[in-house]
């Protein structure tokens, strides 16, 4: 369990570092090169603004020392003031005939393009960024240095241009350090937002671990996201309908167990008693027989209408669905009872509606169905009693209605929900009729059966009044 938590967890906390720190570095190297460049023009608008000053500056140290008024040293004294403020600053000053006076790198002769360019153009300033005699990348700057006529002469500045990324730095530091700051976070949140996710899952996945284990009272727990909820919220109600089934499972079983017990009781204490001596008496012989006889057959149906009702419940028999005529049906099956009632002593009416549109139907189900209902209407209804048939159209909801009402003992209505359950019986029932003929089934195939014809089945009932059970089924319509 924890291992499949480990691993959701660590899979969203990586995805969120690793969306983080592509987004970040990205970001960090476009603002990188945003500053060094910013940078790289502010160190050579600088040389340049410096080139100006100077040039304007030297103009009355260059004509005194063109007319002799001043040595070299002192025009050298006079750029070296002008310049000595700027770090790695290189200067260069040439004559209006290009010949080169003062030079900063005495060792160097230098290669002065932008002079040339001053000279031939006849004005200024020229900028360059190129590299040095010796292969260092520079930013230069040529301006001219005004006499009264022309110019007097060139003066050039130049500062490696890494003195730019030098002063880049400390923004570059800054930069880096929120950067990395910026991909920690996004781990952090990542991580606990990740946790958040996946401690729910792993919770659910306890609950369910619980249920395969056949722990159904374990409930998944409250999740904070809307899915994962409705995922808990679907386990549980799995859950629950399995307890549901399982109880009913068992419910079934005990009745089943107790129903099936009951014939082989008689059966067995019926054949003790034969072999005690009853099997030499002429009168008690043919009757304990006769008893075992019933028993017998009895258990067989049981047998036989548990298969049906397994069947049934198991596949729908749709391919021996046909259209036919419900009143005709519930004819047939009335009439079949008609001498049954009168040896009951129960009058037996009808009520059929002429012109019924017909139902799609399983024939043989139905029949099944209604002798069923009508069995129980006649065997629980005393004699005397009032048995009625009613076959009814409902036109507005597209039904048909069957009703078979009793005049028998009634259903408490605390047992209406059972009797539709396998093996049911009203406790009523059972005091009064411990050696029922019926299977206990009759009523749980019923349901099936008008169930699978995508009808209802029910039963309103009133104590000591009568029973009055009901089939709906959709009526075909367009024929
Ligand atoms: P059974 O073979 O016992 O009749 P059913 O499934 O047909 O089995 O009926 C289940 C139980 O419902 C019966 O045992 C009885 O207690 C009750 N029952 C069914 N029909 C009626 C009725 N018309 N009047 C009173 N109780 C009924």
């Amino acid at each position: 369990m924890s291992a499949l938590r480990f691993r959701l967890q660590s899979w969203l906390t990586l995805s969120h570092l690793v969306v983080g720190l592509v987004g970040v570095t990205l970001l960090a190297v476009i603002s990188a090169v945003i500053i060094l460049r910013a940078e790289r023009s502010f160190a050579a608008s600088r040389l340049e603004d410096l080139t100006l000053t100077a040039a304007k500056s030297l103009e009355a140290p260059l004509r005194d020392y063109l007319a002799g008024e001043v040595d070299l040293e002192s025009l050298r004294g006079a750029l070296q003031s002008l310049t000595e403020r700027t770090p790695n600053l290189d200067y260069a000053l040439f004559l209006n005939n290009g010949s080169l006076v003062l030079n900063s790198r005495t060792a160097v002769q230098p290669n002065a393009p932008e002079v040339d360019e001053v000279l031939d153009a006849g004005g200024g300033p020229i900028n360059a960024v190129r590299p040095d005699e010796q292969g260092v990348e520079r930013f230069y700057s040529a301006n001219p240095i005004a006499g009264e006529v022309g110019a007097l002469g060139v003066l050039r500045l130049s500062v490696p241009t890494s003195a730019a990324q030098e002063a880049a730095r400390p923004a570059l530091t800054l930069l880096a350090t929120a950067a990395l700051g910026a991909i920690a976070a996004t781990g952090l949140v990542g991580g606990l937002l990740s946790r958040s996710l996946a401690r729910p899952v792993g919770h659910l996945a306890v609950a369910a671990e619980r249920m395969a284990h056949g722990d159904f009272q374990a409930q998944a727990p409250q999740a904070n996201s809307l899915e994962l909820q409705r995922l808990s919220e679907a386990v549980n109600r799995l859950a629950e309908r399995l307890q549901a089934s399982l109880d009913e499972l068992r419910v079934f079983v005990a009745n089943a167990s107790h129903e099936l017990r009951t014939p082989l009781t008689t059966v067995k204490l019926r054949a003790e008693a034969l072999r005690a001596g009853a099997l030499g008496d002429p009168e008690i012989a043919p009757r304990f027989l006769a008893e075992i006889e019933d028993e017998v057959d009895r258990l067989g149906r049981m047998i036989n209408d548990l298969l049906d009702l397994s069947r049934l419940e198991t596949r729908l028999e749709t391919s021996r669905f046909a259209a036919i005529d419900l009143g005709e049906l519930a004819a047939e099956v009335y009439e079949t009872f008609e001498v049954r009632a009168e040896k009951n002593g129960l009058t037996l009416k009808h009520a059929i509606e002429p012109g019924l549109p017909p139902v799609l139907a399983d024939e043989d189900q139905l029949w099944r169905v209604l002798m069923n209902l009508l069995d129980n209407a006649l065997n629980y209804s005393p004699p005397g009693g009032v048995v009625k048939l009613r076959v009814v159209n409902l036109p507005d909801e597209g039904k048909l209605r069957i009703e078979v009402q009793d005049s028998g003992p009634g259903i408490p209505p605390e047992e209406l929900g059972n009797i539709f359950e396998p093996f049911y019986r009203t406790e009523n029932t059972r005091r009064r009729n411990s050696g029922s003929q019926g299977s206990g089934l009759g009523l749980a195939i019923s349901k099936v059966i008008v169930k699978s014809h995508q009808g209802q089945i029910g039963v309103d009932s009133l104590l000591r009044e009568g029973s009055n059970f009901w089939i709906e089924l959709p009526a075909q319509v367009g024929e």
